[in-house]
């Protein structure tokens, strides 16, 4: 590939997988990350480790001054729904600050490719499903609202400084490297595919679904399962399109799958109950969040290589299964 690539938050869950992707691809790849969140062993060996936090400015014009990068990827966020809504001023103050820290070093130091992981949770309650690329913004919950404010700031460095964005929003992050190499690990977890995959082997507590009320035929919310590894494929692919002009996409199977569906996929491929009872909705939880990915398709030739819950589920299932205590038992 010969291209150079900086990761922020490269050692955490999906920006690890990029990490990966672009090193088997032949690219040159820095991470930066405190590791406050990610771990040290989901950076390849061979991948250059920056340990500092990106809210240190001195630190990030280090960085691009010392490697001249193709593009930037931002991981590096909170992004914790239900958090976000105990915490609202940090999750705004801190991903905003942040992010315009990172794009602004990005911007002094001649580097204009800048790829943002931003969010489903844009969209709030959507009036169309699946979700167009096009569809109003009005997050319900903080951390939506958090990376909304990141993509307008872009806007304005595209028009002002030429800084060309894509603002990928994902929809749910889910599975892992089908060779076992890296997988999921968050402290505290808070996902549903790990929670149900830790109830079903007995290394966490039984799982507690959060609402049966919903407007849905059985209750219980619906969201949009995208494996990693397809979402980092779409950061590759977008690159090009950035060459044109800033571009804004969804990224999600586009089938919707509900928190009881994920709990039955859970038990199919581990052969085991998922113990689980049910609770209250838990804040600023939507309905149904589906993506439609037609822009994302169209422009970059994009599909999904893990387009069924089973084989995105079976992906997260071995990894966990072999590493029940998430990095901690890698050795
Ligand atoms: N969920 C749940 N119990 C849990 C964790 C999540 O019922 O212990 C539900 C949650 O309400 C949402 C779906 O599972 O409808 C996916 O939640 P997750 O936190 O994995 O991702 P999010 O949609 O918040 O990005």
């Amino acid at each position: 590939d010969g291209r150079r690539f900086l990761v922020t938050g490269g050692a955490g869950y999906v920006g690890s997988h990029l990490v990966l992707t672009l090193v088997e691809r032949g690219a040159e790849v820095v991470v930066m990350d405190d590791l406050r969140q990610g771990h040290r062993g989901a950076v390849p060996p061979g991948v250059e480790l920056v340990q500092d936090s990106i809210a240190d400015r001195r630190r990030l014009a280090e960085v691009f001054a010392a490697w001249k990068f193709d593009a930037v990827f931002h991981f590096a966020a909170l992004s914790l729904v239900g958090e976000s809504m105990r915490d609202p001023l940090r999750y705004c103050s801190e991903n905003l600050s942040n992010s315009l820290a990172v794009a602004d070093a990005a911007v002094k130091a001649g580097c204009l490719r800048f790829v943002l992981s931003s969010t489903a949770a844009l969209f709030g309650n959507p009036k169309v499903v699946p979700i167009p690329e096009e569809a109003e913004l009005a997050p319900t919950n903080a951390y939506g609202d958090s990376k909304l404010m990141v993509e307008k700031a872009l806007g304005w460095a595209d028009q002002v400084h030429g800084l060309r964005s894509a603002c990928l929003r994902y929809f749910n992050a889910a599975g892992a490297d089908p060779q076992g190499r890296i997988g999921e690990d968050h402290e505290p977890e808070t996902h549903l595919v790990p929670l149900a995959i830790g109830a079903a082997l007995g290394t966490r507590p039984p799982l507690t679904v959060f609402g049966t009320d919903y407007p849905t035929p059985d209750g219980t919310c619906i969201r949009d399962y995208v494996h990693v590894l397809d979402l980092a494929d779409a950061h590759i692919r977008v690159l090009d399109r950035l060459e044109q002009a800033s571009v804004r996409y969804n990224i999600g199977n586009g089938t919707g799958y509900s928190v009881k569906q994920v709990i039955e996929a859970v038990e199919r491929i581990s052969g085991r109950p998922v113990p689980h009872g049910f609770g209250p909705r838990r804040a600023g939880d939507p309905a149904m969040l589906v993506a439609s990915s037609a822009r994302l398709r169209q422009e970059t030739g994009w599909a999904p290589r893990f387009a069924a819950l089973d084989d995105i589920v079976r992906t997260a299932w071995d990894w966990h299964s072999r590493h029940p205590k998430g990095y901690d038992d890698r050795g």
